[in-house]
């Protein structure tokens, strides 16, 4: 049986043995917390060592150049979409509209929103260590980055560690393999727990923003992803998302693109033919920046939250939360629940309540779980259409 018919079994067995079992559920969390830890212990290793090889593989300068300016400029365009479609459809299908909430004054602190100079600061670690160590993905990639065109530079000493690097991607991408056999069995105790302690009645309020979220979600992939997979990649869109289901699912399931990544970065080597070198660039990059799922949520919410409290967001206040959503998607870690600490950002910049946030975190996960697939399938679909463009897209017969 193949691996993602596995992890859907263990899915739907999960789903419903929690629906039945209820909040008791909860003494099978260890073996989900287990597979959570195996993943993340992959992480950074995994980043590092693909992007060095990438950088080197890529080595000529121009040829990187244009790679990341396409993986930028692709990751900013549909993230864009993204936004906008997440406030078509919260104009439309209004999912706070008669809630009729009160303010009861501001609590929650904002997160802080962070200028672009600070921004792009923080990008550079002042310490490379202690960035792998904190997990700061962001500052892992720069610093790999660095080193990996530096060791092109090196001459013969710089090539000796390039072949450990090559070993060392090489042995992480088989430990992937190891930890994702026991993916069906984490996969089921993480759905049993989230069903068996929300229950399926917790739904109804907010079944209205479920629904926006997850409907701008398929228009988007359907649309966006579609499109530009098959006009400029030339993939049909049916075999785009039949090869990267496992990881699709997988995010859905676990809601985070970090965890998802080695994951990803497999099935779009394997499945659909983008070489090594592109996707240990993109998807690494992609899995930290690029965030359309999340992008769009926080569009549809700053509505629902408008809405919910009877305040009126015009235009002006939905092209703030369109520039501020970009921001803070980039900004967002991919890790569950970051996009909703995130939230505090877009809300705060067009001066909505703060507990709109508390509102949302009830059902944060089931919008999470949207969010995160259409996450990592965005980071897919830019691998496909650079790896198309740069001559690096390979024909996979399945
Ligand atoms: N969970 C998301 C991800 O990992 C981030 C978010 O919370 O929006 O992609």
């Amino acid at each position: 049986m193949k691996l993602f018919q596995k992890i859907l079994i263990g899915f739907v067995l999960g789903a419903i043995l929690g629906a039945i079992w209820g909040p008791g559920i909860e003494w099978i969390r260890p073996v989900g917390t287990i597979f959570l830890r195996l993943l993340s212990m992959l992480v950074v290793p995994l980043i590092f060592s693909s992007l060095v090889v990438g950088v080197a593989s890529i080595a000529d300068p121009k040829k990187l150049g244009s790679v990341a300016g396409k993986t930028i400029a692709f990751y900013l365009v549909t993230t864009a979409f993204a936004i906008t479609i997440g406030l078509l459809i919260g104009n439309i299908i209004q999912p706070g509209a008669g809630m009729n909430l009160v303010l009861e004054g501001t609590t929650q602190e904002a997160a802080q929103t962070p200028s672009i100079a600070d921004t792009i600061v923080n990008l550079i670690p002042s310490n490379p260590a202690g960035a792998a160590a904190q997990g700061m993905v962001l500052q892992v990639i720069v610093f790999a980055l660095f080193f990996g065109y530096a060791m092109t530079r090196a001459g013969e000493k710089g090539e000796a560690v390039l072949s450990f690097f090559k070993g060392f991607a090489e042995t992480m991408y088989k430990l992937t393999g190891i930890v994702m056999e026991f993916a069906p069995y984490g996969v089921f105790a993480l759905i049993a727990v989230t069903v068996g302690t929300h229950g399926l009645s917790v739904l109804v309020p907010f079944a209205k923003l479920i629904f926006a979220v997850y409907l701008g979600v398929i228009i988007h992939e359907v649309f966006i992803y579609s499109g530009m997979v098959s006009i400029i990649g030339k993939m049909s869109p049916v075999k785009f998302f039949k090869g990267f289901s496992g990881a699709s699912l997988l995010a859905f399931t676990i809601a985070s693109s970090s965890g998802t990544l080695p994951v990803s970065m497999r099935l779009a080597q394997d499945n659909l033919g983008v070489s090594n070198t592109i996707s240990s660039f993109v998807q690494p990059l992609g899995a930290t920046i690029n965030m359309d799922g999340t992008a769009l949520y926080q569009g549809v919410c700053a509505l629902f939250v408008a809405q919910a409290y009877g305040i009126h967001l015009g235009f002006g206040g939905q092209l703030t939360v369109l520039l501020t959503a970009l921001l803070a998607s980039v900004g967002t870690a991919g890790v569950p629940g970051a996009g909703l600490v995130m939230l505090t950002m877009v809300l705060t910049s067009v001066g909505l309540p703060l507990e709109g946030v508390a509102l949302i975190a009830g059902v944060d996960r089931i919008l999470d779980m949207a969010r995160t697939s259409c996450n990592v399938t965005g980071d897919a679909a830019c691998a496909v259409v650079v790896a198309k463009t740069e001559g690096e897209l390979a024909e996979v017969k399945k």
